[in-house]
């Protein structure tokens, strides 16, 4: 970037005061320029070139020639700085014939609240009309003037902050001088850390983190000293417009949930403003509903998923296949004369070879499916990706290992057998199909022996 640009520009926008950014006055009359002595004229707010996107700051020579061409060129290039939304509202409002239109329905006065954008800053502004007739000459007059109104609108943004969030801690830190420019603190705050009220100066890095430390445990508070580094929330702040932060503070009898949310508040002051919130309620809640949802899809014995669990999955498993015509093959799985060993061994040694026999088919699997628990002792299984002769092969590892195992319950040694039958989707009919087909299969198999693999 032009270097002399680039301090212009800075340089401008830092004389952006909190009073009268330009104003101008208008004979509608006439339709031509008063020029006033002692302000600012229109040609302050010309920014941006829009064409050429290259910073200027014009000050027009025809606004004191009262050329009415250029006053409307003046209130157009005005509205440059705006968004569209604001800039189509601003020239309905504040071209000739909206002022006029304006006085004719009785308004004496107009206001337009807009954010302007300058290549990265952006500051608030208000733009206003006061419509008044000359009593003299009977001539329509309009005065025109815009304002800075960045520090109402940051101060509105607090105050909405802290009412609406019910935060604990708010802050606004320079982040030039690292110093915490505001601060606000609840109550329980106050409570807990008095001293805190009456600190001035405060450091964002040092003092902040030094304070916060005292509440967090050993591994956390480096973990958090380098996730609320300023240099690690500039960053962050470079990709998305709010970076939040959690931690947990340990107090002598309670442990506490904190957020931290991080966003610019005033670019142009290069200002950040940290809203702290206790969120331990709302997490504990969401972790309660995280096990209740978790519960619902799991099978609460072996941990495998339920029917419920195997039925998103496989939507997605489906989708997935028919998008890219890959090859997907499906099983049922059943433990053979599982009855006989609640009969012989009890209802909890049934348990136990449920338990076992999972554990061992998740580490089959091991990534290359899923596989669900859908009935006492029977399982579900998907190889997306897998042919059929595959699947079928990698079955007849596992059924042999099965056969092979030792199953260990109060003393005794437990062995079963399991029987498969696999089919495989042929990307025609429904996934319904394919798994009914499986167990089809399967009854073959209990037909013939059990303990093998059909399909
Ligand atoms: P097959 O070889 O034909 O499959 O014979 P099977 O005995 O395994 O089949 P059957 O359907 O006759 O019996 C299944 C038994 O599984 C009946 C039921 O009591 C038992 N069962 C179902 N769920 C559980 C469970 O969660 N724990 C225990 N211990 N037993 C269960
Ligand atoms: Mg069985
Ligand atoms: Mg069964």
């Amino acid at each position: 970037m032009n270097q002399e640009l680039f301090w212009d520009e800075h340089m401008i926008l830092k004389s952006f005061t909190d009073g009268l950014l330009s104003s101008g006055c208008i004979n509608l009359t006439e339709d031509r320029m008063i020029p006033l002595a002692g302000t600012v004229d229109f040609g302050g707010l010309e920014m941006v070139d829009d064409e050429t996107r290259n910073w200027s700051f014009l000050k027009v020579p025809s606004l004191k020639k009262q050329n009415p061409d250029t006053r409307d060129l003046i209130l157009a290039k005005a509205g440059r700085i705006l968004n569209e939304e604001k800039r189509v509202e601003f020239l309905r409002q504040f071209s000739v014939r909206g002022l006029l239109n304006a006085y004719d329905s009785g308004k004496i006065h107009l206001s337009l609240e807009a954010q302007c954008r300058v290549r990265d800053w952006c500051c608030w502004v208000m733009i206003q009309a006061e419509l008044f007739r000359n009593p003299e000459s009977g001539d329509l007059i309009a005065y025109l003037y815009s304002r800075d109104i960045n520090k109402q609108k940051k101060n509105e943004q607090i105050m909405n902050v802290i009412l609406d969030r019910s935060a604990d801690y708010v802050a606004i830190i320079n982040i030039r001088t690292k110093k915490v420019v505001f601060q606000y603190l609840s109550d329980e705050i106050l409570k807990a850390a008095p001293h805190w009220k009456y600190k001035s100066e405060i450091d964002f890095e040092k003092d902040m983190y030094q304070a916060l430390s005292a509440f967090l445990q050993e591994d956390e508070a480096r973990l958090v000293q380098s996730r609320t580094s300023l240099a690690c929330i500039l960053k962050e702040l470079e990709e998305k417009p709010v970076y939040t932060a959690t931690f947990v503070m340990h107090l002598p009898d309670s442990m506490l949930r904190k957020q931290v949310q991080y966003y610019w508040i005033d670019e142009l002051r290069e200002e950040i403003l940290a809203v702290q919130t206790d969120i331990t309620v709302a997490y504990e809640k969401e972790r309660q509903n995280e096990r209740i949802r978790r519960e619902a899809v799991t099978d609460p014995l072996t941990g495998l998923p339920n029917r419920r669990g195997l039925r998103s999955e496989l939507d997605q498993i489906e989708a997935r296949c028919k998008k890219t015509g890959s090859p997907l093959t499906v099983a049922m799985g059943d433990i053979d004369f599982f009855k006989k060993i609640n009969d012989s061994y009890g209802h909890e040694a049934g348990d136990a070879v449920l338990v076992r026999v999972a554990g061992m088919m998740l580490a089959f699997m091991d990534g290359r499916g899923i596989v669900s628990r859908t009935g006492g002792e029977e399982f579900f299984f998907a190889f997306p990706g897998i042919h059929l002769a595959e699947a079928k092969a990698l079955l007849e590892g596992f059924r042999e290992k099965i056969s092979r195992e030792l199953i260990p319950f109060d003393g005794s040694e437990i062995r079963i057998t399991m029987t498969f039958g696999a089919a495989a989707f042929d990307q025609k009919g429904t996934l319904h199909d394919v798994i009914q087909a499986a167990d089809m299969k399967l009854y073959y198999g209990k037909e013939h022996g059990r303990n093998q693999v059909q399909g």
